[in-house]
């Protein structure tokens, strides 16, 4: 299965993603997090990219799309993906639907998960992140079993460099002006499914596995 999963920054998409990655059987790809661990390098390309998102502004197409594309093509996602952070502009939703047709392969379904701008912001003050497996806690909601420290794999945790909230209100206009005509590309396709993501967890994750077909006992 050929999952995009859309929605501005906080709204949950890398939390599903995680959950669905075992039961759908295909990987999570996030363009974010293969842009945090190319800005550890050390090389020109890295130090623009630490710029670019640093500033709270999308990375130029050209070099996202090319990112992605050479991700999806390596063998674990022949049989799909659960794709998140991308596209997120209309030219890499048209570089993606390109690439794919001239596989003979298309995406089954484009999930959008919608919050409201002031949740958005207080959800991200509170999530830390994993940068060695890329786990997702949140402070409040879903906090490590110890203080700092990942579940998954001992790392220790940390915030985003890109969530002061000045980053943060320039990440979601980005969404606004730039992502949400690809949630209208994907509209305009008739795949577009979309779930209210500002309701409690295990009611957005009953609508989210219906959407794939799912059936998980609550
Ligand atoms: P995320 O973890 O998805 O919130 O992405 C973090 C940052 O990486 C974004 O604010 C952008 O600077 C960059 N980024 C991730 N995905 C994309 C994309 N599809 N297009 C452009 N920039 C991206």
């Amino acid at each position: 299965m050929k999952v995009i999963l859309l929605g501005p920054p906080g709204a949950g998409k890398g939390t599903h993603a995680k959950r669905l990655e075992p039961i759908l059987h295909v990987p999570h790809i996030a363009s974010g997090d293969l842009f945090r661990d190319i800005r550890r390098e050390d090389s020109d390309f890295a130090r623009e990219v630490r710029g670019y998102m640093d500033r709270g502004e999308y990375v130029p197409d050209a070099a996202t799309i090319k990112m992605v594309l050479q991700r999806l093509a390596e063998p674990d996602a022949a049989d799909g993906f659960l794709l998140d952070g991308f596209p997120r502009t209309v030219p890499q939703a048209q570089a993606l639907d390109a690439a794919l047709t001239s596989e003979g392969r298309r995406i089954d379904c484009a999930l959008s998960l919608a919050v409201p701008d002031d949740v958005l912001v207080a959800r991200i003050a509170d999530r830390v992140i994993c940068p060695q497996c890329h786990a997702i806690y949140n402070l409040k909601s879903k906090p490590p079993r110890l203080e700092a420290v990942c579940d998954v794999c001992g790392h220790a945790l940390e915030r985003r460099t890109d969530e002061e909230p000045d980053v943060i209100r320039k990440r979601v206009q980005a969404f606004v002006d730039q992502t949400k005509p690809v949630v209208e590309h994907y509209r305009k396709k008739g795949i577009l499914v979309e779930i209210n993501g500002d309701r409690p967890i295990p009611v957005v994750e009953a609508d989210v596995d219906r959407a794939f077909g799912i059936r998980v006992e609550r």
